[in-house]
C-alpha cells in the first residue's frame, strides 16, 4: 500500500462508500418510520455512529453531506449531550450491561467513528477531549497513513487517550461475500495489525457498509471478537452481541435532531 496514489484511495473508498452508505440510509429512514429496530432490547441503549467530521466543501454532494458532519454541527451536538445529562459509556460497559446486567449510568449513549478520517482525528478528537467523552473508532487499515485517512501515529495516540480502537476491515468490503481466505486479509490480519500498533487488545468490529449475514456472525464469534456494530435492521435474535445496531448521525441533523433520535431509542 505505500505507493498507494491519494486519489486511489479516496476513489475506490471514499466514493463507493458513500454511493452505497446513501443506498442504505434511504432502507434505514424507511425502516426507522416502521419502528422497525431491535427486538430483544439490544437497541434500547442510543449507539451513536459518526462517519466524517469537516465542513462542506462545494464538491460534496447532497447525498454526501449524510455522512459529513460540519464542525460547528458536530461540537453542539456534543454540547448538547452533555447539557441533556447523557453519560458516554465505552463498549465494554455496554457488554456487560447486555450479558451481566451490569449497571450503566443515567442516560448512557455509546459513540463510534467509522472508517478512520483523519478529520475524526483533527476536528472531533478536540470537542471530545473537551467534553471528556471517549469514543470508538473503527479503523480500515489498507488506507492508514494516506490522507485523507488517519496516521498509525494518530491511532495510537487516540489509544493512549483513552479511546477504543477497534477494526473495520482492511479496505471495506462487504463481509457478505468473504470467503475463506478474504476472512483472513479483511479481518484477522487487520486485527492484528492493529493490535501491534496499539499494543492491546482489539476486541469490536464494525460491519463495512453495516451489513451483516449470519455466516458473518459466526466469524466474527470465531475470531474471538467480544461484539460487533451494524447500521441496518434488526439484531440477530440467537446473536444479538454481535448484531448491535447503530444510530447513523446525519450531516444534515441539528442537536434537537439528534437528541429526538435517542429519545425514541431510549422509549
Ligand atoms: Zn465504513
Amino acid at each position: 500500500m505505500s505507493n498507494f496514489p491519494k486519489s486511489a484511495v479516496y476513489k475506490s473508498l471514499i466514493v463507493p462508500l458513500i454511493v452505497v452508505c446513501t443506498f442504505f440510509y434511504d432502507i434505514s429512514r424507511v425502516m426507522a418510520k416502521t419502528g422497525s429496530q431491535g427486538e430483544i432490547g439490544m437497541s434500547a441503549i442510543p449507539v451513536l455512529c459518526y462517519h466524517q467530521v469537516r465542513n462542506w466543501k462545494s464538491a460534496d454532494s447532497k447525498s454526501d453531506r449524510i455522512y459529513i458532519l460540519p464542525v460547528n454541527t458536530f461540537r453542539e451536538q456534543i454540547k448538547s449531550l452533555r447539557n441533556n445529562g447523557y453519560h458516554v459509556i465505552l463498549p465494554d460497559q455496554l457488554v456487560d450491561y447486555f450479558e451481566k446486567g451490569a449497571q450503566l449510568p443515567e442516560h448512557p449513549v455509546l459513540l463510534t467513528f467509522d472508517d478512520g478520517t483523519e478529520s475524526q482525528y483533527l476536528n472531533a478528537l478536540p470537542e471530545l477531549d473537551a467534553a471528556d467523552f471517549k469514543a470508538v473508532f473503527f479503523i480500515m487499515t489498507a488506507v492508514l497513513d494516506h490522507s485523507p485517512f488517519m496516521s498509525r501515529n494518530e491511532v495510537v495516540d487516540l489509544s493512549r487517550r483513552g479511546h477504543i480502537i477497534a477494526c473495520h476491515t482492511w479496505d471495506h468490503h462487504s463481509v457478505k461475500g468473504y470467503n475463506a481466505s478474504d476472512w483472513i486479509k479483511q479481518v484477522k490480519l487487520p486485527r492484528e495489525e492493529l493490535e501491534r500498533i496499539i499494543g492491546k487488545s482489539v476486541k469490536y468490529f464494525a460491519y463495512p457498509y453495516g451489513a451483516w449475514s449470519p455466516i458473518a456472525i459466526s466469524k466474527i464469534e470465531q475470531l474471538g471478537f467480544t461484539a460487533a456494530f451494524q447500521l441496518w435492521g434488526k439484531c440477530d435474535k440467537t446473536k444479538p452481541i454481535y448484531t448491535i445496531r447503530r444510530i447513523l448521525v446525519s450531516g444534515y441533523w441539528t442537536s434537537s435532531d439528534l437528541l429526538n433520535a435517542i429519545r425514541k431509542i431510549e422509549k
